[in-house]
């Protein structure tokens, strides 16, 4: 049976996948969006909203959605050592938001029930088929539909991107991370970060009586199985939050992912765009995805919305350019710090002097806060604070 034609297939209902649905289905444009998951979605993420992705909520009418018992303001990010160094900076931006990813995805399909010309299926898994010059056909729960553009919102182990070709190498260094969330009080306003020579570990206030924490670390084998027990093995590694979290039950299961680094080659193809981790993905060592996949929605739409309005057919990888230059900047920006911050966790040496140095330069924490979030742009660079954390790193 044919489910008929329709002008955007979303591939994904995480927050790239919904932020597209509602951005071109508002437009008018018939859009449908599937997700093989039940909805509301869950998801291992560290579920810090950084200033920068509450204004793209904001934008997108999803933020009245949210129930903000489920969610916590964030004033900044707090770096701490297992040997006592310690920096914290809040974001010039305002607050961010601790947001359940449950929550973050009942707001989405809530604000996606308004739009009339948006349809959002859970519980179906797409499988793309053959492009022609109409569109790409797609097999949804064993029925056909015809999509003039496809944007793979598939998550970081994207189907869609090896389906149009546009899979990349990955690097050998794999890092993957494990996830659980605590009921009890959050004790700090800030998103702590823990640093321990292996390992870091995120914590981040999402409600009144809830923490969640995230463990990233480096590993040679694929290593995300053993659930509760691998959680423990890897808290163990950090005794403050250890303590900090001591009689706190866990108010869900440990789940595990990984490895988080993966390579697209392109963004784009004929009738095809891919947004959020999809796109491509380094690592959560930043904690920044839904804001980056909130910021590449906005700009696949004003690339391509506007072309779709106007025209038939199925736009072209040149038609799509125009996103892929949006995106590159934005990317590479966020990409640099994040190896920089990636460099810094394989030698906990230099770490442990970063973080001393940065707790003497709150000024130059809060601009890389905000140069990852893409709030300010690298031309704004603090040279002399650069050349004094670059002292404090070689001198010791
Ligand atoms: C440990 C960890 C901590 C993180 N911490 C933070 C943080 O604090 N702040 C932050 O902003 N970001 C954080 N991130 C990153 C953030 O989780 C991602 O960047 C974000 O979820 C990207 O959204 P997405 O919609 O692209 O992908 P996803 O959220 O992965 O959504 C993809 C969806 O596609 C669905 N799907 C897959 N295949 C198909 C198919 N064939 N058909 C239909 N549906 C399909 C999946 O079920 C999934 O629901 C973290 C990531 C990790 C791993």
């Amino acid at each position: 049976m044919s489910l008929g034609a329709v002008d955007v297939l979303v591939v994904g209902g995480g927050p790239a996948g919904m932020a597209a649905g509602i951005s071109f289905g508002r437009a008018g444009l018939r859009t449908l969006v599937c997700e093989s998951g039940s909805l509301p979605a869950d998801k291992p993420c560290g579920e810090g909203v950084m200033p920068a992705g509450l204004a793209y909520l904001e934008r997108l009418g999803v933020s009245p959605y949210l129930d903000l018992e489920h969610t916590r303001a964030l004033a900044g990010i707090h770096y701490r050592s297992d040997c006592g160094a310690s920096a914290s900076a809040r974001f010039a931006e305002g607050p961010g938001r601790g947001i359940r990813r449950t929550e973050l995805s009942r707001a989405f399909c809530e604000r996606a029930q308004e739009i009339d010309a948006l349809e959002v299926r859970p519980r179906t898994p797409v499988r793309l088929g053959l492009r022609g010059p109409d569109g790409t056909e797609a097999w949804l729960d064993g029925r056909k539909a015809t999509a003039r553009l496809i944007v793979g919102a598939d998550g970081f182990r994207s189907e869609v991107r090896r389906w149009a070709g546009l899979q990349g190498v990955c690097p050998r260094r794999r890092r993957f991370a494990i996830q659980q969330h605590f009921r009890c009080a959050p004790w700090s306003e800030y998103v702590e970060v823990h640093w321990a020579g292996d390992a870091e570990a995120y914590v981040t206030p999402c409600g009144r009586k809830e923490v969640g924490v995230a463990v990233l670390w480096a590993a040679e084998e694929k290593k995300t199985k053993g659930g509760q027990r691998l959680m423990a093995s890897m808290l163990s590694r950090f005794p403050q939050l250890g303590a900090s979290l001591r009689g706190a039950e866990p108010s869900a299961g440990a789940r595990a992912i990984g490895p988080m680094h993966q390579v697209a080659r392109s963004p784009v193809c004929d009738g095809v765009g891919l947004v959020g981790d999809a796109s491509g993905y380094l690592d959560a060592i930043t904690g920044e995805g839904i804001s980056l996949a909130l910021a590449q929605v906005q700009a696949l739409y004003d690339a391509i919305g506007p072309w779709m309005i106007s025209h038939d057919g199925v736009p072209t990888a040149r038609d799509l350019q125009g996103y892929s230059r949006r995106i590159s900047g934005m990317v590479r920006q966020h990409q640099g710090i994040t190896r920089l911050v990636l460099f810094l966790s394989r030698n906990p040496r230099l770490a442990e002097r970063a973080i001393k140095g940065l707790g003497r330069q709150p000024e130059l924490f809060r601009w890389l806060l905000s140069a990852n979030m893409g709030a300010v742009s690298a031309a704004s660079f603090p040279k002399l604070e650069m050349v004094r954390l670059a002292t404090a790193l070689v001198r010791g």
